[in-house]
């Protein structure tokens, strides 16, 4: 039971009371706020805002409330059905939207849902932006708009292929190239809408596609975060059916993950890090990535000539330190590629279709591919603390004992040793430290993050 308002949106269970679920009275109060901040923006003109939702099962409850909410308040809505993540953002640039709102829980099980809030660009509130629509979610003094102005629907419900056709048109994805490999791929989209556009996509790149839990249902066949404890049976069809790959995306298709043909992980952090290699190949440029994610793509940038930039946590973070830096490739380690040749957003189908444009290119497995990337092994744990507990002063005191390393602040607490490094960061919700580590080894990147638990505990005195 619980509703999570932040910056990035509204994110809860279904069900129950007021204000602590993502009940239907929660979905109208924040869509009026959204519609405000919108507003705001745009001096009484008439508002077009697009709707998107991924296939989970709630998806036509909360679609239809916001939707019924966007068209009360005035609100013309291009409804856009089911559509992932960057499909419902391409659609606010593709359409000139003024806005958007993708319903999507990402990678949360089925009880949850969310609404994720964009720009007339396409893209995640910025900080500044989603406070204020927090704020006006609190006010109640709406004027609502009489009959003759209230809001029109448009269907565009086939939005899914235009998003495939934006991604296939893009100048480094090479159909043909692709297609002369004849490459046998295995796709689990657990059930959602990756279901439909991942198999669609790899059709176009000639692709023969093995579907795995690619009924857009919403019954999710596994917890839906793609991480190798919940990729147990795609790794197994792989192997059985002598693919090439595996392709694994979340609900609403921002993160890729990679199974190699020998039913490995290729590893969600080295999605990004062999994009970026393949496009760093054809043009001359920076990357960047959130401090979380792994010093592969640094040490891939850097063979490249180009310059690697950390930002913070969180996908607005790091577009705009992209556009800050001038970067031609980004994203997260967690498998989400953003590639800004088509927009500033984590996108699924530019990563699959990049991706495979390199590995056809390279005429090599998968496994061979993942060979030539610098190895490096996460370990990521946690810290329960009390909240008596004063967690930022316990960051500073780290801080200050490792001043002499390379220390970045921005988000947490990171620290770069030499062939490892460790991030430190407080949850905003509960009392706790994530403490996220990488080094040569799966054992060393366990013994740095006990060290660092140790070094904590002694600060706070437990
Ligand atoms: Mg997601």
């Amino acid at each position: 039971m619980t509703l999570i308002k932040s910056i990035s949106g509204i994110r809860g269970t279904i069900g129950g009371e007021v204000g602590e679920n993502l009940t239907p009275i929660d979905i109208v109060k924040f869509t009026i706020a959204y519609t405000r901040f919108i507003a705001s923006k745009n001096n009484a003109k008439r508002l077009r805002i697009v709707v998107g939702r991924d296939a989970r099962l709630s998806g036509e409850m909360v679609g239809n409330i916001i939707e019924g909410t966007l068209l009360g308040c005035g609100v013309d809505v291009i409804n856009v059905g089911l559509c992932t993540t960057p499909g419902t953002e391409m659609a606010v640039i593709t359409h000139k939207a003024d806005g958007g709102i993708i319903i999507t829980a990402s990678h949360n099980p089925k009880q949850w849902n969310a609404l994720k809030l964009l720009n007339e660009k396409g893209e995640f509130l910025n900080d500044k932006e989603g406070k204020q629509v927090l704020a006006l979610a609190e006010q109640e003094d709406f004027l609502f708009p009489e009959i003759d102005a209230i809001g029109k629907v448009v269907l565009r419900e086939d939005f899914n292929p235009t998003h495939i056709q934006q991604v296939l048109a893009l100048r480094l994805v090479d159909v043909e190239k692709v297609k002369a490999r004849k490459f046998k791929v295995v796709v689990d989209a657990v059930n959602s809408i990756g279901g439909v556009v991942i198999p669609a996509l790899l059709r176009e790149l000639g692709c023969e596609v093995i579907e795995l839990n690619c009924e857009p249902n919403g019954h999710f066949a596994h917890n839906p975060e793609p991480i190798p404890q919940n990729l147990t049976e795609i790794t197994e069809v792989v192997r059985r059916e002598g693919a090439d790959l595996g392709v694994v995306v979340d609900p609403d298709v921002d993160r890729l993950a990679l199974v190699n043909e020998d039913g490995t992980m290729f590893g969600e952090e080295y999605t990004l890090v062999a994009v970026a290699d393949y496009i760093l190949s054809r043009e001359k440029g920076n990357t960047v990535s959130n401090l979380s994610s792994s010093r592969a793509l640094s040490d891939v940038t850097v063979a490249h000539g180009g310059e690697y930039s950390a930002s913070a946590v969180g996908e607005v973070n790091v577009t705009t330190k992209m556009k800050e830096v001038g970067a031609i490739i980004g994203g997260e380690g967690n498998g989400g590629v953003i590639y800004p040749e088509l927009h500033y957003g984590r996108d699924a189908l530019v990563g699959v279709a990049l991706f495979l444009t390199h590995l056809a290119e390279q005429g090599v497995t998968m496994t061979e591919l993942r060979k030539r990337y610098p190895a490096y092994f996460a370990s990521k744990n946690k810290i329960e603390l009390t909240p008596a507990i004063d967690v930022d002063k316990v960051l500073r005191t780290i801080k200050e004992r490792y001043a002499a390393e390379r220390v970045n602040d921005i988000d947490g607490v990171k620290i770069d040793f030499a062939e490892s490094w460790v991030h430190l960061r407080k949850s905003n919700t509960e009392p706790i430290i994530r403490i996220y580590t990488e080094a040569k080894s799966v054992e060393e990147a366990d013994a740095l993050a006990e060290k660092f638990i140790a070094e904590i505990k002694e600060i706070a005195g437990l």
